[in-house]
């Protein structure tokens, strides 16, 4: 497996302590961080803002708070802090709250175990944040797809969308104890797929094909699990011809690849998607 990235940040690292930290689900913790810190982030404009939170690896001789750059002077590359990319799903920065949803996958990993254990007084850091996506007024329709690591990114487009805008969602978890209370809009159709024992987005990929594309003036949001958006893409851009520049798509994370491992390969992994993106587009 790859080595886990430790680019050197070129930004302070920011450092919060969690206020609160309760089960949404058996899958989904909800931790509610505070700190000064949060002012420098400004006016979150987007809806799929996500932040870079950083970890000992495994075996350091060091704990939070620590200075990143001071690590990275002292000790050697394998103790150098980690990253964890997470969704901001709530911002406040008048009374300096912020809210990340962690889906809690076992005892693996390093923020799902965080998550899991995560009580008030704990510190964390973390770089960020960055961003670019937000549901588009001007769309007939949203298509808003993910696991259960997109469901904060996709609550929180709900929660943008104007009273009168149409959206069509699919979201993937375990079982019905997975699913989370939505915003409840007049056109909105939320379609929960159980994944049961499937592999991580099968049933949601087919669920989505099942359904087809909305009518009308597309924008999709589709984000969660590598092979589900390996599918997906194709099923929008090959299949449908939705244009590119109507979506947003990537795998957030890779069944069987820890962040590190998933991150430094992921452009390899691209290219091979879009070459037999192009293949199929050919045939
Ligand atoms: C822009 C962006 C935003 C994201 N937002 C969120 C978010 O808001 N909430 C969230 O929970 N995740 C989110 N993720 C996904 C999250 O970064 C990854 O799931 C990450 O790998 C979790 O780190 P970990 O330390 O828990 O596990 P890792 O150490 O990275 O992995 C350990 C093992 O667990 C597996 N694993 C990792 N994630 C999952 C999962 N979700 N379900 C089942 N198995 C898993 C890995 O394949 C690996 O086998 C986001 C990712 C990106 C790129």
């Amino acid at each position: 497996m790859a080595p886990p990235s430790r680019k050197r940040p070129d930004r302070p690292a920011r450092s919060v302590t969690v206020v609160g930290a309760r089960r949404l689900t058996p899958d989904l913790v909800r931790v509610e961080f505070t700190g000064e810190d949060l002012v420098a982030l400004g006016e979150l404009e987007f809806t799929d803002h996500y932040v870079k939170l950083l970890f000992p690896p495994p075996g350091a001789d060091y704990t939070w708070p620590f200075e990143p750059a001071r690590i990275r002077e002292q000790l050697p590359r394998e103790q150098w802090p980690v990253t964890r990319t997470y969704t901001i799903r709530a911002f406040d920065r008048a009374a300096r709250r912020m809210t990340i949803d962690f889906v809690v996958h076992g005892d693996a990993g390093l923020a799902g175990p965080w998550a899991a254990a995560a009580a008030p007084g704990d510190v964390m850091q973390f770089m960020g944040p960055g961003g670019g996506w937000g549901p588009d007024p001007a769309a007939d329709v949203h298509l808003l797809v993910g696991d259960e690591s997109a469901i904060p990114a996709v609550a929180a487009a709900l929660d943008a969308l104007p009273e009168g805008a149409r959206a069509l969602v699919h979201l993937e978890v375990r079982d019905a104890a997975g699913q989370v209370p939505l915003r409840d809009l007049p056109g909105l159709a939320v379609n929960w797929v159980h994944r049961g024992d499937a592999a991580y987005g099968r049933p949601l990929a087919a669920a989505v094909r099942a359904a087809g594309l909305p009518e009308g003036d597309v924008r999709a949001f589709v984000h969660g699990e590598a092979e589900m958006v390996r599918d997906l893409r194709r099923f929008l851009f090959v299949e449908n011809g939705v244009p590119k520049d109507r979506v947003s798509i990537s795998g957030y994370w890779r069944a069987g690849l820890n962040e590190d491992g998933w991150q430094s390969g992921k452009q390899e992994f691209m290219a091979g998607v879009e070459a037999e993106e192009a293949r199929a587009a050919r045939s």
